[in-house]
């Protein structure tokens, strides 16, 4: 006899209870945490994993013989293999631990583009970008008497892609996969198929895109993709770039020290295997095993479920903001990420973010890090609520009351 297995429905109530801090208040208030785009909440699984590291495990990785080294050797490189099958990257070697998104993108910066570029190549960018997918280019750039290009972007926040800006020129495109200001979510496959039919290669900014969706780099075909823990409910100071073997091994080290050397000598020093080449000194192993914890915790859930929870969320909040007299939502592409990115007319973002932190509801204000986004929409700073599979609709409904006390204390 066949029995049907149902999908068990995705109870956002039973999910939340895995996450202490939601269970919190602020001012007397229920936190209302909607701030995920800046660092999400850990769940329990992700406290414990570190705890136990801690208190069980810890020692250094690799140089050691004794018994505790093994176990935390293994299980930062078990938080590898987890990194690598979560990705679906071809090897354990593409995946190198860094402090986050920031760092990965400054290791490309370095290593990959540095030696490459000659003065009058270019380096293609979008407006959309975070500053850290601006800014290590431009540095580099600028050594080299190279320049950036950019594809700009439409009222609506999606990209205005030319194939003409990949030119004979282009050293490499980077790009976001899913925007922090505007919620954009990109068309990272045909844009790295554009690159790749002209030979150029590419670098995917993923912070915003994995908390959100599963990303399988080979499907992608990117050369590079790189995404921060502390985003991905992961603890904060560890992040992964993954990069195809054949380029990082190609490249050179981007720092020096300690676990990089093979054999160093006062005359000559020769470099570890990859990933060990990018990994200089100790790495964040607490780190690492969190970040996996959160992967083991993350593959556990309905994907499908959670994906449709936040597109029940993002529709409720656009529809409802909407609403708000004076409100204005920037960035309404049609494919994107659960934020909302929104102005409020005759407030500061940053009064609107103060009146909602006094109602429990955490929202970012400011340029997020993205000051292009914010001068192309002609606002010095907005307000965002971002969204996790664990918020609920009463939490949207908390912050569109909210901001009812906004604009009735500036009415
Ligand atoms: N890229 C994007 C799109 C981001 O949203 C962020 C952080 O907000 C970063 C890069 C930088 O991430 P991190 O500060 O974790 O290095």
């Amino acid at each position: 006899m066949h029995r049907t297995l149902a999908r068990p429905a995705f109870d956002v109530e039973t999910v939340r209870k895995d996450f202490p801090i939601l269970q919190g208040h602020v001012w007397c208030k229920p936190l209302v945490y909607l701030d995920n785009a800046a660092t999400s909440q850990k769940p329990r699984a992700v406290l414990e994993a570190v705890d136990r590291y801690y208190r069980e495990h810890n020692s250094n990785v690799h140089r050691g013989v004794h018994w505790l080294s093994g176990a935390a050797t293994k299980d930062y490189e078990g938080a590898r293999d987890k990194v690598r099958a979560w990705l679906n990257a071809a090897g354990r070697e593409e995946i190198v631990f860094t402090r986050g998104t920031t760092e990965s993108i400054n290791l490309v910066a370095r290593s990959f583009l540095r030696p490459r570029l000659k003065p009058g190549d270019e380096v293609l960018v979008t407006e959309m970008e975070h500053h850290s997918n601006i800014v290590p280019w431009q540095i580099v750039c600028g050594e080299a008497g190279a320049k950036l290009s950019v594809v700009p972007i439409d009222d609506r926040g999606e990209l205005l892609f030319d194939e003409k800006l990949l030119t004979p020129r282009t050293r490499l495109f980077a790009f976001v996969h899913a925007s922090n200001a505007l919620g954009t979510l990109n068309p990272a496959k045909d844009l790295v198929r554009a690159a790749r039919a002209r030979g150029i290669p590419t670098l995917v900014d993923g912070a915003q895109a994995v908390p959100h969706m599963r990303v399988d780099v080979r499907d992608l075909g990117c050369d590079f993709y790189a995404f921060s823990g502390h985003k991905l409910f992961g603890p904060t100071g560890i992040g992964v770039l993954y990069g195809r073997k054949e380029l990082l091994d190609a490249m050179p080290p981007y720092q020096g020290g300690g676990e990089m050397i093979r054999r160093v000598t006062f005359e000559k020093t020769t470099w570890n295997d990859i990933p060990y080449k990018f990994e200089a000194g100790t790495p964040d192993i607490a780190g690492a095993v969190g970040l996996g914890a959160a992967l083991d915790y993350l593959g556990a859930l309905d994907a499908e479920a959670l994906h449709d929870h936040e597109a029940t969320l993002l529709a409720r909040a656009t529809e409802a903001l909407s609403a708000v007299r004076g409100l204005r939502i920037l960035g309404t592409a049609r494919r994107k990420v659960s934020l909302v990115t929104f102005d409020l007319e005759g407030v500061h973002p940053h009064d609107i973010g103060q009146i909602l932190d006094q109602e429990g509801v955490a929202v970012r204000t400011g340029h997020h890090c993205a000051q292009p986004v914010m001068d192309r929409f002609g606002v010095p700073a907005t307000a965002r609520a971002s969204f996790a599979f664990y918020n609920t609709l009463a939490e949207v409904d908390a912050l569109v009351a909210a901001l009812g006390k906004v604009r009735e204390l500036f009415a």
